[in-house]
């Protein structure tokens, strides 16, 4: 008989286990209330194989991306919609330390086919301040993560498997004797869980800003980076973000997350743009930077699958597809994500 699970919580993280679930052949349910800022719905869902000061390569890229890719192009074909979008990220680089600390990744052989060099902005050359250099990134993409939801919310509302319930450690007693398992997927929410608090959260809020570039009336199809990234929507809007802030009251938009947005958007466009929109939300982040994964030592039945940080795009399918293994064959948890790294 196939397993009985419920997903709590409908951001990235629950939507992509409670479908690598489903598609297993378990019996899954999900559940959200839907009222709280979840960073699904304010991230652009970027996948950059390079980030950092260092220009670092992604951790374990070469695994990750394909397994991630061959997901979400599944999904868009269950959904009759494009999800996965294939953008280069055009870096700019406004220093001769920035400059050789490209040249010098670049040139490495296991950066081959992922970042170069080039002499011009593609199609923001109209629009960049001058005096840059760039470097170009390639194997990037963008995850489109509001129809990746509006997706899931449809296909299991339209089997009577989603609930509009707030689970939480103290109601939780109630659903047990109905699953095999209950998990918990509560982004940045479920460091507030009474089961999983004693985990070393570091969450960071950003906010991002929706603006439109009058003069970008051709599709733009590249991404544009310096310290904050500025990603085509279509129809002459563009996502620009974002800011990381470890100490915040709550997730709303702040006027200093504006600023911020607004002052590094002026030194990468020398182009008039509208702001639309500000939105803001907290990425979930353990303190190793890894996903976490695992059963309650309080309630055996009870798991978490969190801890995507910035990088849900990336990760969340190979960590869905790993979680769901153990959960549905008994196969171990990878040391790296396995809760139990954290003891009790
Ligand atoms: C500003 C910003 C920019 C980002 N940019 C990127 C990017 O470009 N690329 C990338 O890969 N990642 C990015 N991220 C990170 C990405 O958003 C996260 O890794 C990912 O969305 C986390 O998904 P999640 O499902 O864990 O959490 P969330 O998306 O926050 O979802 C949690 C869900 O759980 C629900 N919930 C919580 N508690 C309960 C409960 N008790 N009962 C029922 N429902 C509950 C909430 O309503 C919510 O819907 C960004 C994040 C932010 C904040």
């Amino acid at each position: 008989m196939s397993k009985k699970i419920l997903v709590v919580g409908q951001g990235l993280a629950g939507c992509v286990l409670a479908w690598t679930l489903a598609q297993e052949g378990a019996d899954v349910t999900v559940t959200d209330h839907l009222q709280l800022p979840a960073a699904s719905a304010v991230a652009a869902g970027l996948i950059n194989p390079v980030t950092g000061k260092r220009y670092a390569k992604s951790w374990n890229f070469e695994v990750f991306y394909p397994f991630a890719m061959q997901f979400y192009q599944n999904l868009e074909r269950a959904a009759g919609q494009q999800i996965w979008f294939n953008y280069p990220i055009i870096r700019l680089l406004n220093s001769v330390i920035e400059q050789n600390e490209w040249s010098l990744r670049a040139g490495q052989p296991d950066y081959a086919g992922f970042a170069d060099v080039q002499t011009h902005a593609g199609d923001w050359e109209t629009f960049v301040q001058p005096g840059f250099a760039y470097g170009y990134i390639h194997r990037a993409a963008r995850v489109n993560f509001p129809a990746l939801r509006a997706f899931i919310h449809q296909w299991f509302s339209a089997q009577n498997r989603f609930l509009h319930t707030h689970v939480t450690a103290n109601n939780v007693a109630d659903y047990i004797p109905h699953y095999d398992h209950i998990i918990f997927s509560e982004g940045y929410y479920g460091q507030k869980n009474a089961l999983f608090q004693h985990l070393p959260w570091l969450s960071a809020k950003g906010d991002v800003l929706m603006i439109r570039i009058p003069a970008a009336t051709a599709d733009i199809q590249s991404i544009l980076k310096k310290q904050i990234t500025i990603i085509p929507y279509g129809d002459g809007l563009f996502w620009a973000g974002a800011n990381y802030y470890w100490e915040f009251e709550d997730a709303n938009p702040t006027q200093q997350g504006l600023e911020f947005n607004r002052s590094e958007l002026r030194t990468m466009l020398r182009t008039h743009f509208e702001i639309v929109e500000h939105r803001a939300a907290v990425r979930p982040v353990l303190k190793d930077r890894r996903p976490v994964m695992g059963w309650s030592t309080e309630q055996p039945k009870v798991g978490i699958f969190n801890g995507m940080g910035s990088k849900g795009a990336l990760l969340t399918p190979f960590w869905a597809a790993h979680f769901a293994q153990h959960m549905l064959h008994g196969t171990a948890l990878d040391s790296t994500v396995d809760i139990k790294r954290f003891g009790r």
